[in-house]
């Protein structure tokens, strides 16, 4: 299985990518956004963690968020 993205990477720190949508104070956070509602995440069906077109190879949270996301 995929290894889980590292927050602290570079590639994840570029987009404030976190495991916890929940707990970010970023300023482009909307309210209620997270992995599993991003059409960057690519299975929906995946309800934990999930593959993500801008992180390939990595499974991402469905509970977190980075400012990439899109409304799907
Ligand atoms: Fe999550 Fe979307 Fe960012 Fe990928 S692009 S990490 S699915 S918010």
């Amino acid at each position: 299985s995929m290894e889980q993205l590292d927050p602290e990477s570079d590639t994840a720190q570029a987009l404030a990518y976190t495991h916890d949508a929940e707990s970010t104070e970023h300023d482009q956070h909307q309210e209620g956004s997270h992995c599993l509602n991003c059409m960057l995440y690519s299975d929906p069906s995946a309800q934990e963690w999930g593959p993500c077109a801008v992180f390939p190879g990595k499974q991402v949270s469905a509970n977190g968020w980075c400012t990439a996301w899109v409304a799907r």
